[in-house]
């Protein structure tokens, strides 16, 4: 038997080992499901299955890039990198390109993410004189995608009265009209959103037979991770794929269901064994993540809903340490728990920031954590918020390269058509789009066209158009030939964009200028490693697909050490040794706005669940007194979750009032330091035992830390390197993994270093913009 299977239990190693026909496991949290689909993968490859023909969805593209990275070390890069593995978007978003001009798309389709989309729609209740008090757009929205995800089209919509008659009570009687003006503004401009990528790709499977029986043949073998958080139209898109050779492992666990507010169906696990012949049910039941403490807590809670299927979940490991439950005062005095428990931690076991997660209900929760950490100056990173690549700057940035590949993109154009400003004013865009939904044409073939027109704007105005579409033009003739790096260096720089922000001076600008340095670096890597290694051609289609999907979850390449601040729903899947689950009030969590039905009250418990479950060593939770909500300070009560566990894990600390304010280290005395600049380290390690009498380290040095990033403005590249790199040393890359370096090309500037690494072999990598550090 291979060795990489004596690392499964016998439980586990049953579905590994369960070739082909229909399966589904269904398992508590970290009972191992995502480490069977893993090595399951790799099975199948060494029982012959092309990577070509295996087809894995994960919840986020990290987790695929994970999965393949393990398997990676089993089978080999070689094979690894053909396996198909992503989120349902981004695998779809690649088979929809190929495929696009069945479906009327072009193959260069852009990609609205839920800002181009509100953006859109709030255009299209203005221009439609609606109310927008009333016609809500993120509300608009959201009903919009609802729609998609059950497969409602427009014409499904206005065929069905019941939907029309639905919204009209909402007294949103134009919702209908809306939806149909999104959709064929979507259309006209080449583009998809989210909710297309699953809508359309169910689509062409229906449509066009030949398609479908292509990708079915592709796909022999499926592999489907957390599925019971599907919705309507990724379930029907896996059906209809695995319908040919039925060789389809779901893994999930009804527990830990926790999306049905964005239209993910419980009923797709609930009835998967009645959707295949012959389905093989696993069970798996010791869990390898926490501590007996925290499975047990986390068994008496889910223990309390009704809706659930029956299962054991059991841990070999240690007891260890009850529940610490801390009541504080005040918001403000829950960060400074969190952040001083953190602190003592890390001091006495000497820990990384990345052992600990704090996780919160909602994103709002965050101010306040992020506050005491920064005081403390710890470094943090938030998940969830906005993701790099909708920064404004970033934005603006892809918004010229989108419509250098798809000149009709509405909401990229109307982004830069006057930015940096140009002197094309809001009257003539609406002017144009206005002539645009006329004539039935893209703005930009309306510029482009502008003599021709009946458009009423007088000549200036004429000639600024038409210089706007030369230099959209000039840019798409440099596309022919530069790569992504070459041409966004020189959009960036011939547009007026870097003038434009470097002008106002003011530290936004700086920053916005440091991250526009840091997507061209972020090009430059993707065009010199990604060419060779990943599954891409490295064309800016294919670089824009991926940017428009990456969440800033996938943008974590693990190469800083901080601790992690998000949402529940963000953390499913992930594990950390210290977790603190904050605001454990009612109202907050569970949610006012999801108290109203049984359902909704179980979906905030299998939350709970989710969140409990992702300690391993250590569980904290904590709840406030009062709270600062809509600016006000509320009073508030305990959760009732807190109630539900079972004492015997829990222990409550000593209320935060007693140890309120510690001078040395709640004052504000390191004044507004940014967090991730500098840490504050003990000279000499001293390590507090608990109940130690000394509670301060004696003296401070301030250091910076190696993995610091020393930003050099002077060139526009970041300069990763604050040492330097000499033959025989060795160095890791974020993708290629360890390595020694064979030789150095010495050339200033563009400095070469030929280096030997674990994964992807010899590689030449130009040193300013290889993310290396020496090791
Ligand atoms: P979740 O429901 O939270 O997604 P999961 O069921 O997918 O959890 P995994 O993440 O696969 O669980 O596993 C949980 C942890 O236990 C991981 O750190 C994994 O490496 C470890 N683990 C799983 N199986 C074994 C095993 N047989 N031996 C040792 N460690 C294991
Ligand atoms: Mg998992």
């Amino acid at each position: 038997m291979e060795k990489y299977l004596s690392q499964l239990n016998e439980a586990q190693l049953e579905p590994t080992l369960q070739k082909d026909g229909p399966m589904i496991i269904i398992a508590g949290a970290g009972s191992g499901k995502t480490r069977v689909l893993t090595y399951r993968i790799a099975y199948l490859m060494s029982q012959g299955v092309d990577a070509f023909n295996i087809l894995a969805l994960t919840f986020t593209n990290k987790a695929a890039r994970e999965m393949k990275e393990r398997i990676a070390t089993i089978v080999g890069n070689t094979e690894a990198k053909n396996l198909w593995m992503g989120t349902f978007h981004s695998v779809f978003a690649k088979i929809l390109r190929s495929e696009a001009d069945k479906l009327g798309y072009p193959s260069n389709f852009t990609i609205y993410d839920t800002q181009d989309s509100d953006r859109l729609i709030a255009s299209i209740i203005k221009e439609m004189n609606l109310d927008k008090d009333v016609y809500k757009y993120k509300q608009v929205r959201s009903r919009i995608s609802s729609y998609k995800n059950s497969l409602i089209t427009v014409r499904a919509y206005f065929q069905n009265p019941e939907l029309i008659e639905a919204d009209t009570m909402a007294r949103r009687p134009k919702l209908g009209d809306i939806y149909r003006e999104y959709v064929d503004r979507c259309f006209k401009a080449g583009v998809m959103d989210f909710d297309d990528l699953l809508l359309k790709t169910n689509e062409l499977l229906t449509r066009f037979p030949e398609v479908l029986m292509k990708y079915q043949n592709r796909f022999k073998y499926i592999l489907v991770d957390e599925y019971q958080d599907t919705n309507h139209s990724q379930y029907l898109i896996v059906r209809a794929l695995s319908d040919k050779f039925q060789n389809i492992c779901v893994v999930g666990d009804d527990a830990q269901s926790i999306y049905a507010f964005r239209g993910a169906n419980i009923n797709n696990i609930l009835n998967f064994q009645k959707d295949y012949d012959d389905v093989k049910v696993f069970r798996l039941e010791q869990n390898y993540r926490s501590t007996k403490n925290i499975v047990n807590a986390a068994n008496s809670i889910i223990d309390k809903n009704q809706t659930k299927l029956d299962k054991v979940v059991w841990t070999a490991n240690d007891e260890g340490n009850k529940i610490i439950v801390n009541r504080s005062l005040t918001d403000g005095d829950e960060g400074r728990y969190v952040a001083s428990t953190i602190w003592d931690n890390k001091m006495n076991h000497r820990l990384k920031n990345s052992d600990f997660a704090v996780l919160y209900r909602t994103n709002a929760q965050s101010r306040a954590i992020e506050d005491a950490l920064r005081k403390r100056d710890i470094p943090y990173r938030i998940y969830g918020g906005l993701s790099f690549y909708q920064r404004k700057e970033i934005k603006d940035v892809l918004s010229y390269l989108r419509l250098i590949i798809n000149p009709a993109d509405e909401e990229a154009l109307k982004r830069i058509i006057n930015f940096p400003p140009r002197g094309i004013g809001q009257t003539t865009i609406d002017k144009l789009i206005v002539a645009a939904n006329g004539y039935k044409k893209s703005i930009f073939e309306v510029m482009k066209n502008i003599d021709k027109t009946e458009v009423n704007v007088n000549s200036g105005t004429k000639t600024k158009l038409k210089d706007f579409v030369t230099l959209i033009e000039s840019y798409q003739v440099l596309n022919q030939t530069a790569d992504v790096f070459e041409l966004a260096e020189h959009v960036t720089r011939t547009s007026g964009l870097i003038r434009e922000f470097n002008k106002d001076g003011t530290p936004e600008g700086v920053t916005r200028m440091e991250n526009i340095e840091e997507l061209l670096n972020g090009m430059k890597d993707f065009v010199e490693g990604q060419k060779e290694l990943a599954d891409t051609t490295g064309s800016l289609a294919e670089f824009l697909e991926d940017v428009a999907l990456a969440t800033d979850l996938d943008a974590d390449k693990g190469d800083s050490d901080h601790v992690a601040l998000m949402t529940i729903h963000l953390a499913k899947g992930l594990e950390f040794p210290y977790v603190y689950i904050v605001g454990l009030e009612e109202d907050l969590f569970p949610s006012a706005m999801s108290m109203n039905t049984r359902s909704e009250l179980e979906e905030e418990r299998r939350l709970f669940y989710v969140a409990l479950t992702r300690a391993e060593k250590q569980a904290y939770l904590t709840y406030a007194l009062s709270r600062y909500r809509w600016g006000k300070l509320i009073d508030s009560e305990p959760s009732r979750f807190i109630e539900e566990i079972d004492e015997q894990y829990l222990e409550n600390t000593t209320p935060i009032e007693e140890r309120r304010f510690n001078p040395m280290l709640d004052a504000d005395i390191f004044g507004d330091i940014e967090p991730n600049t500098i840490r504050f380290k003990p000279a000499k390690q001293p390590i507090l035992k608990k109940g130690s009498t000394k509670s301060e380290p004696e003296k401070f040095q301030v250091t910076t830390p190696k993995n610091l990033k020393p930003v050099s403005k002077a060139n526009g590249n970041t300069n990763l390197f604050d040492s330097k790199l000499v033959v025989g040393n060795l160095v890791k890359h974020i993708r290629f993994g360890n390595g020694k370096v064979l030789k150095i090309e010495d050339a200033g500037a563009d400095t070469k270093a030929e280096i030997d690494f674990e994964n992807g072999g010899v590689k030449k990598l130009l040193l300013r913009f290889a993310k290396l550090e020496i090791i």
